[in-house]
């Protein structure tokens, strides 16, 4: 834990370690929830198109759920959220670089998120603000809102995916009530292991954080290429738009051995597909594919 505070440029008592950041989020919801109880905070307010273990566990944790609908440019609905907080509001959840859409949340608009649900907890979940190279977490805002915990995963830029190791950052007084929901030997040996060995080679981090901005770059460029909308992302995919083409895009890609995720039943998202912009061969391969269904369609 002591390491990875470091790492983070933080404090141990800031930092929580969790089995993936999914873990994290369930701390959050259950923390959030025992604490608003008594005072009736029990809604979880989720702006759309978000995660999906928001949901899932803020109704585990016996939420009421407020479902933000998304913007029509899938941006951060700021004044709808602004709108449904109240005194029933127990625990806010943003993500920044958003997932599916890649957009950041702006800084003001974290602030003020944060400044009018002082009386719940506001989930900050950046695990995707490695390749956005912006964090909540060095923010001097940080200090005056205890009410504000930040999410990281060491499973998207670290690529310990299958290990489980997450981390929740926040001020010692917010960190010690969520560790409080926790069993304490959740992050097993071999995630630890594989921390030390990740946080030992900092030049793959560093690798792969450049191919990311390279694979995005040559796959937005594909994408103004082929005439197709997509949004302009900070994380390590890209979401595009292929309104009724998408299935048979989904399944030309496929053919040629090239997976990717289809977000048409997230909200807002119709007729969208999520494309990974990880190391660049795969992303070159990935482009050649699409050029191929694409135009081979026309
Ligand atoms: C992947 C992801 C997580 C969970 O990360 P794990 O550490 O694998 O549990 C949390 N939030 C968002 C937005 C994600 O995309």
């Amino acid at each position: 834990a002591a390491r990875c505070a470091a790492r983070l440029g933080v404090t141990a008592r800031e930092t929580l370690l969790t089995n993936g950041l999914d873990e994290g989020i369930l701390a959050v919801a259950l923390g959030a929830l025992r604490a608003g109880r008594p005072e009736g905070a029990v809604e979880a307010i989720i702006p759309e198109p978000a995660f999906d273990m928001y949901a899932a566990c803020a109704d585990a944790a016996g939420a009421r759920i407020v479902h933000v609908g998304p913007q029509p440019d899938l941006g951060f609905p700021l004044q709808p959220v602004l709108d449904v907080i109240g005194p029933r509001t127990a625990v806010v959840f943003l993500t920044t670089p958003n997932n599916p859409t890649g957009v950041p949340v702006a800084r003001e608009q974290i602030l003020q998120v944060a400044e009018r649900a002082r009386h719940a907890l506001v989930l900050v979940d950046e695990a995707y603000a490695d390749f956005a190279r912006t964090s909540w977490i060095g923010d001097p805002a940080r200090r005056e809102l205890p009410n504000v915990v930040v999410g990281r995963t060491f499973a998207k830029a670290y690529g310990l995916a299958g290990l489980r190791a997450g981390a929740l950052i926040g001020q010692p007084a917010t960190i010690d009530a969520l560790r409080a929901v926790l069993p304490p030997y959740s992050v097993n040996a071999y995630a630890v292991a594989a921390l030390h060995a990740a946080f030992d080679d900092p030049e793959y981090y560093e690798w792969y954080l450049g191919q990311v901005d390279e694979s995005r770059a040559l796959l937005t460029g594909a994408l103004s290429r082929l005439g197709v909308k997509f949004w302009p992302s900070a994380a390590n995919f890209v979401l595009a738009f292929f309104g009724d083409a998408a299935p048979s895009v989904l399944a030309g890609l496929a053919q040629r051995g090239i997976v990717v995720r289809d977000r048409s039943r997230d909200p807002g998202c119709q007729g969208c597909i999520r494309i990974t912009a990880g190391v660049v061969p795969h992303t070159a391969a990935c482009v050649a594919a699409l050029e191929e269904v694409l135009c081979g369609a026309r």
